[in-house]
């Protein structure tokens, strides 16, 4: 019986056994070969009285030995290499009596690589062999029986890889042998976790030279720093660990994982190794946290680290005094008394107008006290100052930092008039044109030139005051060096002149423009015609120049609702009238607030005129009676012959009205429904063309009508068309959701605040883009109501299919009888791309195109007719025919002013089309009963003009 020393099965951590002899319960039952005499099975008790089974043989004695012992199949389970540990004894040939040479003293070990698990038979020669094993100098002494012997432990390796198992074979060639034990194991590199990465166990490479590289994954809650690699080496040890992982921010690294920060704690910084405790004034209430939340009232600004404590906005800068310098404002005040924890706050003004300026800066002051210059006169401010750190943003919370002062700027006169320039010089006289100054500071009421000889110096000089941009000064001497100064006034007083233009009058006699004009005219009238041509070339030079020395009128239209207080808009825009002056005669229409009189005015020093009084239904609130007078304010601002003019308003004593100029023939729409067909195409057009006109003097005003309809276009008694109706874009400006909750039932704005679908543009309608491109589509709308006489825009159609068609490109067809260009103006209104739609000017300038050519212009589809010669162009193809200036003022009593009014450059009946009372005051004419003959006569007599040249056109120019 072997006893043998402690045999514990402890494996080592990187060896996976595939085969333990020891630990296999029952008999091998190996196949052993020859199954008699050779390798045999015996049983025995290891120290702690534990069967083993081993295998023995001692055929020492017989020659030519070769007895060959087979294991079962081994499954190889993914090795490629495998580890054979045998444990035996072998006798000593010397120590046997009486052998001879047939002992042997070494055996062989084989393998065969098989799918098969249960091979019955396997050739000898198939086995390879692995090695011949001999006893070693390293041995453990074992008694058998009476006896010691050495116990040998070898192991040898070999690749195993190309089939699921294998066997192993134990040949002996006659030696006295006990395998006291087979171990069969493989080589793994084991589970491990490094630099935050576990890798798994990994079974080493085939040759025992080779690593596997195995790429690790980062344990639960870290994330990768850099790829976490390792390679597994063949006796199973792990090397070169490379990359690895971080925890997440909440956790630290500990034994090798990521542990959640406990409460109270956090960890916010991937460079901080381990948790730390919340900064004060924050929290954390959950356990991983990687940023301690600010308690109530603290904050952290976006550029404070998480591991700062938290903060607190400053308290209201104390003690803010204010003072008003005309237009300039002077703030100062303490610092807040609480800082909230933070270094030093800065301040911070809230956006004003780029022109405002701030001394020495808006924002991020450091002192105390700012200066805020450049403001518009007479205007409500409110200046917030806001203490700032660095934790304000977002969590100002408004009233607690800031502290406000609201304050009106005094009135202050307008600054000085810059860029005069001088146009045409004669001997007697210079044409002078300039800029608004650059603040207005208010309505600027006129502008004053003073001008005087250069060596007279100052002592004698010369004033001229007008309304417009411009002036024409006569009376000069000749080859004098003038200099000439202008300034404006507003109602806070004058402002400072400009500096000198210096100019030096002609010595050539060099007629004005006026001059030519009323020479051709004389001649052509000597030549018997009343109604003269005038070459192109001397229109286009008329208006050219005209243009040059009479810039646009840019005066910008003020919203009344800027004002705080809208009375004093009114008042500012609008004359008081005593309610006493006005007799009224009939109720005439029902508007948004009330009744509409006509009745008559009758004002201090003038002739009684006819008005028309629009009034405030008895119970209104402080709203309405705003809204209502908020149309005076604007039409107020307004002097065009075909912009509805305002007379005054009656606010001190009830009811409060609005007086206009009464327009006999009612609204357009109506107008036309009841003369159908009565007019002519060019007569049509002449009513076009003064909406046209007005419009454009409200663009250039910078203001959009946004409810520009036929039904919103008076017509006097000369069929002069006037622009009225200013109330919608405050309707839609305060309730913006209007035009979306009514756009597809409303037809006509209200007090609710419906939008003229019919007449609006589609992007006005799609997200209230009002502009003067909007008003353009209307427009186009009003050519064709006027061209179809008043017939209602796509007819019994919703609102919602209108929407529909002109969203699909469907547009209105022109109406019978309505000439190709005009039709195609309107489709030009009409444009989806708003840019793509004409200004006014380019519509007026159509139209005037049209009316002064109308043989070739105004022709219908129909016919190409030849035109009489009457109407033939003469000198060439663009030859126009328009009626002169003069004669228009003569045909309506005013040839007294011809004079003043082609030097001031009114030459052409366009140009008169133009005037306005301002103008007019501002050139001489000051009589309001003259100002009112011309501005209601010209247009009739141009359209009665029109009509004569209407009279003698082809058959196809009159209207059915
Ligand atoms: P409104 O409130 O401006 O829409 O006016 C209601 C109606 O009163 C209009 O449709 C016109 O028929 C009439 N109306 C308003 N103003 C005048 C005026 N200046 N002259 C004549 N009729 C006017």
């Amino acid at each position: 019986m072997f006893t043998l020393i402690s045999t514990a099965r402890v494996y080592p951590p990187n060896e996976e056994t595939l085969l333990d002899t020891r630990t296999v319960p029952g008999e091998l039952k190996w196949a052993a070969s020859p199954t008699e005499g050779g390798w045999e099975e015996v049983s025995i008790m290891d120290e702690k009285n534990v069967p083993i089974r081993t295998y023995q043989v001692c055929n020492v004695m017989e020659p030519s030995q070769s007895n060959w012992l087979r294991t079962d199949w081994i499954p190889r389970s993914g090795a490629q290499r495998i580890y054979v540990e045998i444990k035996f004894t072998l006798r000593d040939c010397n120590s046997l009596p009486g052998v001879t040479g047939t002992c042997k003293e070494t055996f062989n070990l084989y393998y065969y690589e098989s799918n098969n698990d249960r091979e019955h038979y396997i050739r000898e020669s198939n086995f390879l062999k692995i090695d011949t094993v001999a006893a070693d100098e390293s041995f453990t002494q074992v008694d058998i029986g009476d006896r010691i012997m050495k116990l040998n432990t070898e192991v040898r390796d070999v690749k195993v890889t190309t089939r699921k198992g294998f066997y192993l074979a134990f040949q002996d060639v006659g030696a006295c042998i006990a395998l006291v034990s087979v171990r069969v194991f493989y080589k793994t590199c084991p589970l491990t976790v490094r630099n935050l990465a576990t890798f798994p166990d990994t079974n080493t490479g085939a040759d025992t030279s080779s690593l596997v590289e195995v790429r690790g994954s980062c344990v639960n809650q870290s994330e990768e720093r850099e790829e976490p690699k390792m390679y597994c080496g063949a006796d199973g040890e792990w090397l070169v660990p490379i990359g690895g992982c971080v925890c997440n921010l909440g956790y630290e690294e500990k034994s090798g994982a990521c542990q959640a920060c406990t409460v109270g704690f956090n960890r916010a910084v991937s460079t901080d190794r381990a948790c730390s405790k919340c900064p004060p004034h924050s929290h954390s209430e959950k356990e991983g946290a990687a940023v301690c939340d600010c308690n109530p009232g603290y904050y952290r600004s976006e550029s404070d680290p998480a591991s700062v404590p938290c903060t607190q906005p400053p308290s209201a800068p104390q003690q803010l005094i204010s003072e008003v310098n005309e237009t300039s404002v002077v703030l100062e005040w303490s610092a807040p008394l609480r800082l909230g924890g933070r270094k030093a706050g800065s301040i911070l003004c809230l956006p004003c107008s780029q022109d405002v300026l701030f001394s020495p800066q808006q924002s991020g002051l450091r002192a105390t006290r700012v200066c805020v210059s450049e403001l518009q006169a007479h205007t409500r401010y409110t200046f917030t100052i806001l203490a700032r750190n660095g934790v304000s943003q977002g969590h100002s919370a408004g009233a607690g930092q800031s502290v406000s002062v609201t304050l009106t700027t005094n009135q202050a006169a307008p600054s000085p008039v810059t860029s005069i320039q001088a146009g045409d010089v004669t001997r007697h006289g210079v044409s002078l044109a300039w800029q608004q100054p650059d603040r207005p500071n208010g309505v600027i009421l006129e502008y004053e030139v003073k001008y005087y000889e250069k060596d007279q110096k100052e002592s004698s000089y010369r004033i001229m005051k007008t309304a417009s941009r411009s002036a024409d000064i006569t009376g000069l001497s000749p080859l004098t060096v003038y200099l000439f100064q202008v300034r404006a006034r507003t109602a806070a007083g004058y402002g400072e002149f400009s500096g000198p233009l210096e100019f030096s009058t002609n010595s050539d006699p060099l007629p004005l423009i006026g001059d030519a004009a009323s020479s051709t005219l004389l001649l052509l009238s000597i030549s018997g015609g009343v109604i003269l041509l005038l070459t192109s070339t001397a229109v286009f030079i008329i208006s050219r120049r005209y243009k040059h020395i009479w810039p646009q009128k840019n005066k910008i239209y003020v919203d009344p609702f800027t004002y705080e207080d809208p009375d004093q808009a009114v008042h500012e825009f609008a004359k008081e009238i005593d309610a006493s002056y006005i007799h009224i005669e009939k109720v005439i229409g029902i508007g948004e607030f009330g009744e509409v009189c006509s009745g008559r005015l009758r004002l201090q020093g003038k002739r009684e005129i006819y008005v028309a009084i629009k009034s405030l239904k008895a119970a209104y609130s402080n709203k309405q009676r705003q809204d209502f007078l908020s149309e005076a304010s604007i039409m107020g601002q307004f002097d065009h012959p075909n912009i509805i003019r305002l007379e005054g308003v009656v606010t001190r004593c009830k009811p409060v009205m609005i007086i206009t100029e009464y327009m006999e023939n009612g609204s357009l729409d109506a107008f036309l429904r009841k003369h159908d067909g009565h007019f002519t195409v060019i007569q049509l057009v002449g009513m076009l063309r003064g909406i046209a006109s007005g419009m454009k003097y409200l663009s250039d005003m910078s203001y959009v009508h946004r409810d520009l309809a036929a039904r919103n276009i008076l017509v006097n008694s000369n069929l002069v068309c006037k622009v009225s109706d200013f109330g919608l874009s405050r309707v839609l400006q305060e309730d913006p959701e209007n035009a979306y909750t009514t756009r597809v039932t409303g037809t006509y704005h209200s007090p609710g605040g419906k939008i003229p679908i019919r007449w609006t543009s589609p992007e006005a309608i799609a997200y209230r883009k009002f502009t003067p491109s909007s008003d353009t589509w209307s427009y186009g709308v009003v050519m064709w109501e006027v061209m179809s006489y008043g017939e209602r825009p796509y007819w019994d159609m919703s609102n919602q299919d209108v929407i529909k068609a002109i969203d699909e490109g469907y547009r209105l067809p022109p109406p019978m009888d309505c000439p190709v260009c005009l039709h195609q103006l309107m489709l030009d209104c009409w444009q989806t791309e708003r840019t793509h739609r004409p200004s006014f000017t380019q519509i007026l300038n159509m139209l005037d195109k049209l009316i002064r050519n109308p043989t070739t212009t105004l022709r219908r589809t129909g016919g190409d007719r030849p035109v009489p010669s009457l109407l033939e162009p003469v000198g060439g193809p663009e030859f126009v025919s328009v009626w002169s200036a003069e004669d228009c003022l003569q045909a309506i009593g005013m040839g007294m002013y011809r004079d003043t009014l082609t030097t001031a450059g009114y030459t052409s009946p366009d140009s008169l089309l133009t005037l306005t009372h301002q103008d007019m005051t501002s050139i001489g004419i000051i009589t309001p009963s003259h100002q009112d003959q011309i501005l209601a006569s010209v247009q009739q007599v141009l359209l009665s003009h029109m009509q004569q040249i209407q009279e003698q056109m082809p058959d196809s120019m009159v209207p059915v």
